[in-house]
């Protein structure tokens, strides 16, 4: 099982019980990186951090929410799957994570496969400049919509689409949930 992981193409980790990281594979690895993750470099040490701390603030009820609700392997048909957007400055990316709950609460074992892989619809999002004056709100920072990565404009009447920040997040960057994600996230608000 190990050996199948450790050569699967998806990006795969699994949790203790306790959500704390207790494997990811090579694929999870070079994506993190490739994706801007700079302040934990190397595998040894994303073990031992709970899982819901390394991900953006605002996702964290979500996701903790989304493991609670995962069947038991052997329990159901289909291990608990839920889609989410994590695109790149030029590549709209959906991914499916399919999260599977191991038998007598041992933890999880997550899987993440690219589902949808196309260059941005500039009709949908139009790409905009990064410009500071546009976007940095009151306290200097930049919010940006921890799911879909959109940018809230300064003036609040909506959030852009920014590539440079996607590529190179700008200092001082605080993460929100924009509208949209709002509703589809969470659709109970809560
Ligand atoms: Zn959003």
């Amino acid at each position: 099982m190990l050996e199948q992981l450790e050569s699967h193409p998806a990006s795969v980790f699994g949790l203790f019980p306790d959500g704390v990281l207790a494997y990811v594979n090579p694929a999870w690895v070079e994506f993190a990186l490739e994706n801007g993750a700079t302040t934990l470099e190397a595998t040894p040490s994303w073990i031992g951090h709970r899982y819901l701390d390394v991900i953006a603030t605002p996702l964290r009820a979500f996701y903790e929410k989304l493991f609670e609700r995962a069947p038991e392997v052997g329990s159901a048909l289909q291990p608990l799957s839920h889609v989410y957007e994590c695109s790149s400055a030029d590549t709209y990316r959906q991914f499916a994570m399919k999260v599977y709950a191991l038998a007598n609460s041992g933890g999880f074992v997550v899987i993440n496969t690219l589902v949808t892989s196309r260059p941005h619809d500039t009709t949908q999002r139009e790409p905009k400049l990064p410009d500071r004056a546009r976007y940095a709100l009151a306290d200097g920072l930049i919010l940006q919509c921890a799911h879909c990565r959109l940018v809230r404009r300064a003036d609040n009447s909506g959030w852009d689409w920014v590539p440079a920040w996607i590529e190179q997040m700008p200092p001082g960057t605080s993460h929100g949930v924009c509208e949209v994600c709002l509703e589809y996230y969470y659709p109970d608000g809560d």
